[in-house]
């Protein structure tokens, strides 16, 4: 009987040579591997090279691995202190070398015979002038052994309970099995889900081979082609995904702002304070050409911090207030979302709209006044925290969602706004830092893109210097001066979640100790942290914005959204302890005048990741740049934040590294949908079959559209 390719890669794991129903059960439960698919789905995370059999003479202390290969002449066991070991001898036509073992010396004695041939590798130890071998990984030289043991050796990961298991289940263990399914079924066939013509073009292998050259890979450049291909596959679906996602969202229907209105004009016109940037005009334009044409607007806006972004929200929203549509404007956190509410009311000031803030520690009779008054239209412009959309507010029109967002605002959220009435709004999000170009294709390839690629004039970039705590006094020193001519200066601490209470107790002393230097009443200070109230934080910033205040102790509290254009110096303390797009951010809240604008990072030594931070941040004040350099520190899950962390998990891709093949994919992905939307031409078949086999479990925010 002829066994088809699907029925062996869908065998149950137990049937594989030298794993059982027990082991298999083990596997089910630690890897969720159950099929024999599954297991090739498994991929190794490094290669070892095994491909040189040392000679024992060769051995010396520039090898770290060594793999000897000879006849057993003598074998021994000896206590050390009250530890048993095992030494075997092993000669091979060069010399002889010690195996050393502490462990399963019981089996190691029935399993090794003087005069049999064996093959060995492990960590070369030296002991006074000679060398042995510790704990290797040893086997009986046989032919089947010899081709299995030497090239290139996948490693796998594997868990505590595996490799604590009687079988002792370790990567060697898992790449036997794997070895073991190719040499009982030489006819198993992968079925390939590229079509000819994407295989082509990106000049990939085909994805039969690649499985068999990840697992067993008889040279590197096999190893690398093997990657390449499986990483782009991988790119390739969630891209098609999001492609696809990106397209429905593009045929949404969505409210039609007619005009440009004439609280528009009057306030463009009147009273808008400064000359809007080019970037500006034409990210307006964009945002006033995609609300026009009767579908809903989906925009990414990314601009560096101090980009003006804030304007461009409000002119945004003014179309909508125009054309007799809400608006709301969410924040990640309460304090931003005061900030808005502040910044956008004071514009606002001499024009016939209702702007009010909803937070949660908006009163109850507040926020009676603002339901009612949503329902009846009377209230235009809502500014709140993110749980404005999970909230049970009604609107009586909403017209566009604006999301300041920071990272913290994924697609499944924004799915949400388009379950919100038959129309839904038009969505604006706003990215305070700038994302790697990776991660901007993965968390917002469903949307499209403007660029505030200029800043603002007059906007002289801020002097970044690191300093040691040694040299605080003239840090101080310096601050004083700039204060003592009219500038004002933050002083920002770490606060982390984890040393919650240390980190306020070091910022309460920093602040008593600043205050000495600052003497009252010539110099007044504010401190601002999340755990005093609102009264007291709304007290401190209003002394600081007012200017009042010169100095402002606070933790990262004020990483986004303050503006206070006369602040133009900002010392970080223990900066090593920030993450680098905090530190951009953080020093974003400088430069916004037009004063020369200091931001000193304070450390004591620092750590080699730490000093990239430090030493990057004085380099550039390029976002884009910082936030690729973050990507590479952090990895993307960190990045991103935990809640978008699903759709960046990638089984053999990598966004840190694999921008050129995720460009590559996307485009393939992009054109194999201008071309054959539903998959129908037969050429995409292993395509369209790949994507039903897969559909089970897909997150909320693809079922939706
Ligand atoms: P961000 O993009 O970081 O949110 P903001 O919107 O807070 O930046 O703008 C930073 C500062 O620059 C604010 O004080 C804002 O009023 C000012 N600003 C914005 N656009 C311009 C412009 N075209 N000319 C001068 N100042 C501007
Ligand atoms: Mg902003």
């Amino acid at each position: 009987m002829k066994i088809k390719y699907k029925d062996i890669l869908y065998q149950d794991i137990a049937y594989v040579k030298g794993i059982g129903p027990e082991k298999a059960k083990i596997l089910n439960e630690e890897l969720q591997i159950f099929t024999i698919f599954d297991l090739l789905n498994y991929f190794p995370f490094r290669y070892e090279d095994r491909s040189i059999i040392h000679s024992i003479e060769s051995i010396n202390y520039t090898i770290e691995y060594a793999q000897v290969k000879g006849i057993i002449t003598n074998i021994q066991t000896d206590t050390f202190g009250n530890k048993e070991v095992l030494i075997a001898q092993l000669k091979d036509a060069t010399g002889k070398i010690d195996l050393v073992f502490f462990n399963g010396i019981k089996w190691l004695l029935k399993y090794l015979k003087i005069g049999k041939s064996y093959i060995a590798y492990g960590k070369v130890n030296q002991f006074r002038d000679t060398y042995n071998i510790q704990h290797p990984e040893i086997d009986e030289a046989t032919e089947e052994i010899l081709q299995f043991k030497t090239g290139l050796c996948a490693v796998y990961n594997t868990t505590e309970r595996l490799k604590k298991s009687k079988w002792k289940i370790d990567s060697e263990t898992i790449r036997k099995w794997i070895y073991n399914i190719y040499q009982t079924y030489p006819q198993l066939q992968i079925p390939e889900n590229l079509s000819t013509e994407i295989i082509e073009k990106n000049k990939l292998i085909s994805r039969q081979d690649a499985y068999k050259f990840i697992h067993l890979p008889e040279n590197k450049d096999q190893i690398l082609k093997a990657q390449q291909r499986l990483k782009f596959e991988e790119l390739f679906f969630a891209q098609l995904d999001i492609a696809r996602q990106h397209k429905k969202m593009k045929l949404s229907k969505g409210y039609v702002f007619e005009s440009v209105g004439e609280l528009f004009n009057e306030f463009y016109h009147k009273y808008l304070p400064f000359e809007l940037t080019n970037a500006q005009k034409r990210v307006i334009r964009e945002i006033r050409n995609d609300t026009k044409t009767g579908r809903q607007m989906n925009r990414l806006l990314q601009g560096d911090v101090g980009s003006g972004k804030t304007i461009v929200a409000l002119f945004s929203a003014l179309f909508a207030i125009d054309n007799g549509y809400q608006v709301a404007m969410m924040a990640p956190t309460e304090i931003l979302a005061q900030q808005h509410f502040q910044t956008i009311s004071k514009f606002l000031q001499p024009l016939p709209i209702n702007v009010k803030l909803l937070t949660g520690s908006t009163s109850q009779k507040d926020r009676k006044i603002i339901h009612e008054q949503l329902i009846s239209g009377e209230l235009h412009f809502l500014i709140g925290t993110h749980a404005l959309i999970e909230d049970t507010v009604q609107f009586k029109k909403l017209g566009l969602v604006i999301i300041d967002e920071q990272h913290r605002f994924g697609v499944a959220q924004r799915a949400k706004i388009q379950l919100k009435g038959d129309v839904p709004p038009h969505v604006l999000v706003m990215t305070a830092t700038p994302i790697p170009r990776t991660l901007a294709m993965t968390i917002y390839g469903d949307l499209d893109v403007s660029i505030l690629d200029e800043l603002p004039p007059n906007r002289k970039p801020v002097i970044t210097a690191h300093r040691y705590y040694s040299k605080r006094l003239d840090v101080l020193r310096f601050v004083k001066e700039q204060v003592d001519t009219g500038r004002q200066a933050y002083f920002v601490f770490p606060l982390i979640q984890e040393s919650e209470k240390m980190d306020l107790e070091d910022l309460e002393r920093g602040y008593e100790d600043l205050k000495k230097f600052f003497p009252s009443p010539q110099y007044k200070l504010v401190k601002v942290h999340g755990k005093m109230s609102n009264e007291e934080k709304d007290a401190a910033m209003q002394a600081f914005y007012s200017g009042k205040a010169q100095i402002m102790v606070a933790t990262t509290v004020i990483e986004v959204g303050v503006d206070v254009p006369n602040a133009s110096i900002m010392v970080i303390e223990n900066a090593n302890r920030f993450g680098l797009s905090q530190l951009h951010q953080l020093r974003g809240r400088v430069g916004r005048g037009s004063e020369k604008s200091y931001c000193i990072l304070l450390t004591n030594n620092l750590s080699e990741e730490a000093k990239v931070r430090i030493d990057t941040l004085v380099r550039t004040s390029n976002g884009f740049e910082i936030s690729e350099v973050d990507l590479k520190l952090r990895g993307p899950g960190e990045l991103a934040g935990t809640r978008q962390s699903g759709m960046l998990k990638f089984k053999i891709a990598d966004l840190t590294t694999d921008y050129p093949i995720l460009k590559a994919a996307r485009e393939a992905a992009i054109e194999l949908l201008e071309k054959d939307e539903k998959l129908e031409h037969p050429e995409h078949w292993p395509i369209r079959e790949y994507i039903l086999q897969n559909e089970k479990e897909k997150p909320l925010w693809i079922k939706i559209a």
